[in-house]
């Protein structure tokens, strides 16, 4: 690595915040970034701030299995992930970085009558609303997935499988990245190491931030912190959010030669696997199942989930495992996730993506930018609200993707 000195900085490091911002968008992470770059590429609202606690990149951004997709069965979610995977298409473009964004196919498998039925009505759904999805029998899946056991014999036979060919997989730092140079380049201040340790009210509106750096005014504020939502919403006076904080790990490899051209996920448990550019097999699995803020796995799921691969592709079963990590992921009470103005006037909510917010990144930075700008949610996002937990208007869809529960 003694080459690698001189380069140039990809955003501006701003150390200290200026005294006063109209927007303040609390955590710097996929969310926060892509709404700062939105705020001010679509709504010419420029001085904003993106608070970070830590490093750009250092949160889920950068922890998770890059896996995206739309499959999704509700109207309302198919249609906002439909419009994130059309900003994906053209995202390396827009922000002129390459985000590797590589539309290799998403296959769901199914291994029961019941589930293939389930399937076939989440593909219909989906092609009702301009999504690509096609139902695949077990010949079909055997020949797009070479290594996969579709033998009578395997401990879950594989009746077949729904498959969305847009879909895939992309360079998570670098989506972080291209929004951060992106949205710098365009006047917005990144501050990192900055945790936010309060919000400044004059009565029931928000003023402002309180952080190591000191206090920041602010005309708006809108909070993206992913896997913190509940801890630092709690600073803004809200006791209990529909929302709990489990660690989700993930899995790499040893770099072998190409195996798996495509995204897979197991319809028997939770597993999805894809293989990385440099070889590796990435793959993660269930949620810890406990509740908690450490950003590390337990050794039970890292079984689980190689005795899942194991039992999918029997040919990884002398694979060494690299590395894993954790992330932790708000866990919603139905699956979807919430972005929507706040009780508080001024102070705007982005949180509850579950396993899924990564392919979420641009819809949401998007949606989340016309949320704060316009004072009120765009169509894409105007079911994601946060009193639908009251209301009972909630958005069940905890089995889109690859859990097939
Ligand atoms: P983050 O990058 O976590 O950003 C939030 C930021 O807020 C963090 O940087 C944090 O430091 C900052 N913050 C917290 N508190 C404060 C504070 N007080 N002050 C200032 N800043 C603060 N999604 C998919 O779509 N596909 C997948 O394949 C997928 N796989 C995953 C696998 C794993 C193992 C994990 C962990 C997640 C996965 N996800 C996946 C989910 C996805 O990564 C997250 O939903 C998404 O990244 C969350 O949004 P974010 O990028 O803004 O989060």
């Amino acid at each position: 690595l003694k080459g690698h000195r001189g380069w140039t900085r990809t955003w501006r490091a701003v150390e200290q915040p200026k005294e006063s911002y109209d927007v303040v968008i609390v955590g710097g992470g996929g969310h926060g970034l892509a709404t700062a770059y939105y705020l001010a590429k679509e709504y010419g609202i420029r001085n904003v701030a993106v608070i970070e606690k830590g490093w750009i990149g250092g949160g889920n951004v950068g922890r998770n299995t890059t896996i995206v997709r739309s499959n999704y069965l509700l109207p309302e979610n198919n249609r906002f992930y439909e419009w994130g995977m059309k900003l994906w298409e053209g995202m390396s473009r827009d922000l002129n970085y390459n985000v590797m964004f590589s539309q290799r196919g998403v296959l769901n498998l199914a291994h029961t009558p019941a589930q293939m039925e389930g399937f076939m009505r989440r593909g219909n759904s989906m092609r009702v609303n301009g999504i690509d999805a096609e139902l695949l029998d077990r010949d079909q899946v055997a020949a797009k997935v070479p290594g996969l056991d579709v033998s009578d014999r395997a401990r879950f036979p594989i009746a077949g499988g729904l498959m969305q060919p847009r879909g895939g997989t992309a360079r998570h730092d670098a989506v972080a990245w291209g929004y951060a140079r992106g949205a710098d380049s365009l006047g917005v201040d990144i501050i990192e190491n900055c945790e936010v340790t309060g919000f400044l009210f004059d009565g029931d509106r928000i003023v402002g931030v309180d952080t190591v750096k000191g206090p920041v005014k602010a005309g708006k504020v809108g909070v993206a912190v992913a896997g913190n939502t509940s801890r630092v919403l709690a600073k803004a006076g809200f006791d209990r959010l529909p929302i709990e904080s489990h660690v989700l790990q993930a899995f790499v490899s040893e770099p072998l030669k190409p195996l798996i051209d495509t995204v897979v996920t197991f319809g028997a448990g939770h597993l999805y696997i894809s293989q990385s550019d440099k070889g590796g097999l990435v793959f993660g699995g269930d949620l810890d199942g406990y509740n908690s803020y450490a950003q590390r796995g337990n050794i039970p799921v890292i079984q689980d989930v190689a005795a899942m691969a194991v039992a999918m592709f029997p040919n990884l079963s002398r694979l060494h495992l690299l590395r894993h990590w954790g992330g932790v992921m708000d866990m919603s009470m139905d699956g979807s996730p919430i972005i929507d103005k706040s009780p508080k006037d001024g102070l705007y909510i982005n949180a509850g993506w579950c396993y899924g917010g990564f392919k979420a990144t641009p819809a949401s930075g998007w949606c989340f930018a016309h949320t704060i700008a316009r004072d009120e949610p765009h169509e894409l996002n105007a079911a994601f609200r946060l009193d639908r937990f009251r209301t009972g208007r909630t958005l069940d869809e905890k089995g889109a993707g690859p859990v097939p529960r």
